[in-house]
């Protein structure tokens, strides 16, 4: 339970700047308004509708890709529910992520366990709830999954470019594809069972290059298999779909992007194999809307200050982790100034950003960012300062 007390909001600030009439708000600004009768701030709205917007997106540019959800962006049960009735598959990292989204109502073989790096004691557990499709990407993790869970179903995860994508992955995972039939004829010695590749070419990715090439090195590999005898028949084209943070951003177009990864995969892959992804940010970040208020305005270095009560260690921590930038937003009109707005603790690093373009603000007034239901609460301190993480709301 959470004791502070709500935040009034400043229906009464000075003139020149008016609070925006309600028929001058968009819908998003409407459904915040109707959200502060019910709810303090700070708070997440989710919505269903894009949720299931981008879900749709995705098969339509995708028709034969299975997306598996990588709930690493957003782990929030309801949310994880949700997909699970719409029929969609997981992706998990861990055994905890595993339990969750079988709590949710997912089916085990609806469920990637796409962390390379797996404790035995993980592997005991997808053994139980057989979950048995999983990544791995070095001969030591094959004697441990082996011994653990006898006839998995393993993909081979390949080091593939990362460039110009704002999370790197390959510093840390994937086998040298020079390795890769050396690996997967390995796992079918051990006992274990060779599905296919996968590989991810770094989140918010906008370099089609990446995705090409990842193909095209995956396609040497099965095609080597299949000459060796160990036919392979899952593509697993990983996640990394980017999505827009800012209402003018350009250079984004996912399906002009899905189009091209799409021939390639027809042209390099017989009809018969079988697509698979692991979408996160694609699929929630669109979905979420922080709504945050001032709690405190001063005047320094000629700019005006607004502290939120949302920060860096809550909601913002994609700033930190997810190299992210948001849009800020307010329910005021009216002359810009150059501002800085700050989260709540005592933390000079809690700074979320030094020059905004934003109308005279005032105590109690809304803050608000889109676009922020990825890699956001997920990271988020439980209570750092003493300040929690925003609520979470699906609508
Ligand atoms: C983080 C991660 C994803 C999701 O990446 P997005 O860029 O959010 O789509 C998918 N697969 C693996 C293995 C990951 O680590």
């Amino acid at each position: 339970m959470r004791m502070k007390q709500p935040i009034p909001l400043n229906e009464h600030a000075p003139l020149l700047n008016k609070p925006v009439k309600p028929a001058e708000l968009s819908g998003v600004e409407n459904l915040i308004r109707q959200m502060l009768k019910k709810h303090k701030t700070p708070f997440m709205i989710i919505r269903k509708s894009v949720l299931e917007k981008q879900l749709s997106r995705f098969q339509k540019a995708f028709p034969q890709v299975t997306p598996y959800y990588a709930i690493k962006a957003n782990p929030h049960p309801r949310i994880v529910k949700f997909f699970a009735k719409l029929g969609t598959c997981f992706d998990v990292a861990s055994a905890a992520e595993m339990k969750l989204v079988l709590k949710q109502g997912a089916k085990p073989r609806h469920i990637i366990f796409a962390n390379t790096i797996k404790s035995k004691e993980d592997l005991v557990t997808a053994r139980k709830r057989r979950v048995r499709l999983m990544t791995f990407d070095n001969e030591a993790e094959l004697y441990k999954i082996a011994e653990n869970y006898p006839g998995a179903h393993v993909i081979l995860r390949i080091r593939v470019a990362n460039r110009g994508s704002v999370v790197q992955l390959s510093l840390k995972f994937g086998a040298d594809p020079d390795q890769g039939f050396y690996l997967l004829r390995k796992a079918k010695g051990l006992g274990l069972v060779p599905k296919g590749v996968s590989f991810h070419v770094g989140s918010q990715s906008t370099n089609l290059e990446n995705y090409l090439q990842a193909l095209e090195l995956t396609a040497g590999i099965f095609k080597e298999s299949k000459e060796s005898g160990i036919p392979l028949s899952i593509v697993d084209i990983g996640g990394g779909f980017p999505i827009q943070h800012f209402d003018n951003e350009i250079g984004i177009n996912f399906e002009r992007m899905a189009g091209q990864i799409r021939r390639q995969m027809r042209e390099l892959f017989p009809k018969s194999t079988q697509f698979i992804a692991e979408p996160g940010r694609f699929f929630v970040g669109p979905a979420g809307v922080l709504v945050t208020q001032v709690v405190g305005k001063a005047f320094r270095d000629h700019k005006n200050f607004y502290y939120l009560n949302d920060g860096v260690y809550q909601d913002f921590s994609g700033m930190m982790f997810d190299h992210c930038k948001y849009e800020f937003k307010t329910l005021r009109r009216g002359q810009k100034y150059m501002s800085v707005f700050a989260g709540p603790t005592c933390d000079s690093l809690d700074i979320l950003s030094s020059n905004e373009e934003v109308p005279e603000l005032f105590v109690g007034d809304v803050v608000y960012v889109k676009n922020i239901g990825a890699y956001s609460s997920a990271s988020a301190v439980p209570n750092f300062n003493g300040f929690e993480p925003a609520r979470v709301i699906l609508v």
